[in-house]
């Protein structure tokens, strides 16, 4: 199944869900940042995280989700627009624990202490920019505590990546359910019921059953409308005009001793892992180094 996610909302308008499959996407991105098992786990789940809260932007919208950590990981890094585009990165790629209790150790692999930010960036002046202490730094309780605690409606993520027996991706995928303001409180309980007995996203995947299909699974008898589908893919829109602004952006003096000490300079996206070269003299004709 390709890589998509569907947005569905309750017709009274009390229940908002999404739900997204993103094995395709998520192999990608752990392929190009070399992710050990239990780092592609992490990865894989805020990869997702974000790709389902991705479902909530408008237009050009940008989110991006950072997580630092006191762990081996140390920050993880996932941005999306809302046309489904993702991109990630973990600072280091080797958690390098042992399973606990016959789990990758997500939570010591990204550390207990730590935070989860948030920025969006809707078209404003400024980016808005939200943090919260890490919960349970298994990343889906993480988001989910986020979005009840600052956005103040209360969510349940639920969040997936299963890897093959050469630990690479298998499937991953994930869902966001949220009770909107105002709704009829009576379907809570219920919807709550009905989380506890779903089996995993990813087996529900990797049966073949599609992210409508489980929603409508979860709201079974529950009337809802199917807002947006769309399609999810890793992409990395990153430039040599980009790196050549950020190099730009350091200064004549740091740029002038790259040309004199180093004779160049070599940048590498941190996400799609792609090199750019400038020599000598690309770096002295720099815009703002000409005259
Ligand atoms: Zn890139």
């Amino acid at each position: 199944m390709n890589d998509h996610l569907v947005r569905i909302l309750g017709n009274d308008g009390s229940l908002r869900a999404i739900a997204a499959a993103t094995s395709e996407l998520t192999r990608a991105i752990c392929r190009r940042q070399g992710t050990d098992p239990t780092a592609s786990v992490a990865l894989g789940r805020l990869v997702t995280g974000t790709a389902l809260m991705g479902a909530l932007l408008k237009g050009d919208q940008h989110l991006a989700l950072m997580i630092e950590g006191s762990g081996p990981l140390s920050r993880l890094h996932a941005e999306t627009d809302a046309f489904g585009h993702l991109r990630g990165s973990v600072k280091n790629p080797l958690a390098g624990l042992p399973p606990k209790n016959d789990r990758f150790d997500v939570a010591g692999a990204i550390g207990r202490a730590g935070f989860l930010h948030v920025i969006k960036d809707l078209g404003l002046k400024e980016p808005y920019r939200g943090m919260v202490q890490l919960y349970t730094s298994e990343v889906a309780e993480d988001l989910a505590y986020y979005l009840t605690t600052s956005e103040q409606i209360p969510s349940t993520v639920g969040l997936g990546v299963n890897l093959d027996e050469t630990f690479a991706v298998a499937t991953a995928g994930g869902f966001l359910v949220q009770a909107m303001p105002g709704g009829d409180e009576t379907l809570i309980p219920l919807l709550e019921e009905r989380l506890r007995q779903l089996p995993p996203t990813t087996r529900l995947l990797g049966e073949g059953k599609s992210p409508l299909q489980i929603l409508e699974q979860l709201f079974a008898g529950i009337p809802f409308t199917v807002q947006m589908e769309t399609a999810l893919e890793f992409r990395c829109n990153c430039s040599r005009s980009q790196v050549a602004a950020m190099l730009r952006g350091l200064g004549a003096d740091e740029v002038r001793a790259m040309i004199e000490e180093d004779q160049g300079a070599k940048v590498t996206c941190e996400f799609c892992k792609q090199t750019y070269e400038f020599t000598a003299d690309d770096l002295a004709a720099l815009p703002q180094l000409e005259n």
